[in-house]
Formats: C-alpha cells, structure tokens, sequence
C-alpha cells in the first residue's frame, strides 16, 4: 500500500510539483495516472521512491514513512520498489543478464557486486525473470544490440530481479511504437495479474490508460483532479 498525506513538492525554482495531494494505492492495483505534459505525474511517481524529495507531508509505503526513513531503512524500503523508465536506463556495453542483475546489487554486500560476483541463485532468479518477459534467449547479448521494446523489457526483468512489490513505470512506452506499447503494456499487465505487484505507471494516452488500468488518478498542475475506476474515467473524458 502506498499513501499519500498531503503531499506538496515545490521545486527550488518555485515551480509547483505536487499540491497537497492525498491518496492511497492498494495493493495489487494498477494505477495509471495521467495527465498534460507538466502535470507532475514524474514528480508524483518519482516521490515514492525518494528519487525526488517531497517539501511537506508524508509517503507510507507498507505501513512505514519512507518520507522519514534513512540508512539500512530506506534502502531496504527501495528495494521493494522498482523503476521503469521511458528511456530504459540499461548499461548499453553492458550483457542483458548484467543488467538484470543489477536489480540485485542492494542485496549483497558492495565489493563482491562492485567485481560482478553474483551467487548462482541471482543468476538463476535473473534468467527467470527474463524469462517471465520472454527474452531469456537474450540473456548474452549486450543491451544496446536489443529493440527498444526488448530492452523495455530488460528493465522489466531487472525489476523482478530486484524483488519488487511495486512497481513505477515513468511513460514505459512513450518512446516505443504501437506493435510494442502492446507487447511492454501486456507484460505489465500480466505481471501485475500473475505476482500480484503493485503498478503504478504515468501514460499521457488517455486510450492507453483505459485499456490497462483498474484505476485512472488524473492530474493538473501538481492536484487530482480525477480519481475513479475506469468507466468512470471514459465518461469524464
Ligand atoms: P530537486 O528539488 O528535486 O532536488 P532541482 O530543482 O534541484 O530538483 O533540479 C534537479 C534537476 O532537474 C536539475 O538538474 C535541473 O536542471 C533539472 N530541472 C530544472 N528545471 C526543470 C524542469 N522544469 N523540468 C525538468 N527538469 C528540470
Ligand atoms: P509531468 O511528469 O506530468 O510532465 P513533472 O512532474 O515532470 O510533470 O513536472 C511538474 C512541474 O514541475 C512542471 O511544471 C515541471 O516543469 C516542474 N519541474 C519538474 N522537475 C523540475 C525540477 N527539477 N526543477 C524545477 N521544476 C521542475
């Protein structure tokens, strides 16, 4: 479970990210928010996780602040949470199944993972994360050889790799033609369907939204202004 409590981010600049936003995800849902260009739908995902900090209020996720959560704490609290991004953020020199595997870092002590030693068990829980994707046979193969849609598809694994309960996907396929939306959309569906993890995802393709999420939160200028499931969404649009 995710929970907002009036949440505002006001960037250094004076730029308002977040307006006192309350809400509360559960688990299991899938979450699309959407909203124009500018909205703060990065800046809402991006809080959770801490890759941005909030100015006021507080972010529980599973019943702990990570607001206020620090050290072992908060990088226990991230772990569970993984992060998909429009453009990939894969090491492009480096193999698929490294890649995957550095969903694994925070689990092992640092000098060993700084060398690349995993233990067997993490290469064996990366190649079936790969394979959960259906791109193990690509697990050798450098990143940059692959497709965006496959390498969209690597960060998914690297998520699952990680462990995640939550996932936050920041415009997954923004950069991805429709063939491939599809395919990356379906593999988030059916990950959420099948492992029960939490997703959360920004779309600016209000169709898009529609056709994958339970639950549509529509944003303007750092407030919801919608907030239902997604009947409801198509009517308001
Ligand atoms: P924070 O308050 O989250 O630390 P900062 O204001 O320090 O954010 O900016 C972080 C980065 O975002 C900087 O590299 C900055 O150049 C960049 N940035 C500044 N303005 C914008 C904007 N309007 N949209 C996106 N990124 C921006
Ligand atoms: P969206 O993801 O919906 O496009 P963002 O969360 O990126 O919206 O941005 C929300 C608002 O905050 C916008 O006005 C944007 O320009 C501003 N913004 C985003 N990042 C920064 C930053 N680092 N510094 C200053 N302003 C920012």
């Amino acid at each position: 479970m995710i929970e907002f409590r009036r949440v505002s981010k006001l960037y250094a600049n004076g730029t308002v990210g977040l307006q006192e936003v309350d809400v509360t995800i559960h688990s299991g849902e899938f979450v699309v928010i959407v909203g124009l260009s500018g909205a703060g739908k990065s800046t809402l995902l991006r809080s959770i996780n801490r890759l941005h900090e909030i100015t006021s209020g507080d972010i529980i996720v599973d019943g702990k602040s990570i607001t206020h959560a620090r050290g072992e704490e908060l990088r226990h609290m991230r772990r569970s949470i993984g992060m998909i991004f429009q453009s990939f953020n894969l090491v492009k020199r480096s193999s698929v199944i490294r890649n995957v595997l550095s969903g694994r870092v925070g689990y092992h002590s640092t000098i060993r993972t700084l060398l690349g030693l995993f233990p067997k068990e993490d290469v064996q829980l990366a190649l079936n994360a790969l394979a959960r994707v259906n791109i193990q046979e690509k697990a050798y193969i450098r990143a940059d050889q692959l497709s965006g849609g496959q390498q969209q598809r690597v960060s998914i694994a690297r998520a699952l790799a990680q462990e995640a309960k939550i996932i936050l996907a920041d415009e997954p396929v923004a950069s991805l033609d429709p063939l491939t939306t599809r395919q990356v959309m379906d593999d988030l569906r059916r990950i959420n369907q099948e492992l029960g993890i939490t997703m959360v995802v920004n779309l600016h393709d209000i169709d898009l939204a529609r056709q994958y999420a339970t639950r549509i939160i529509g944003l303007r200028a750092g407030e919801i202004v919608f907030d239902g499931p997604v009947g409801e969404a198509t009517e308001e649009r």
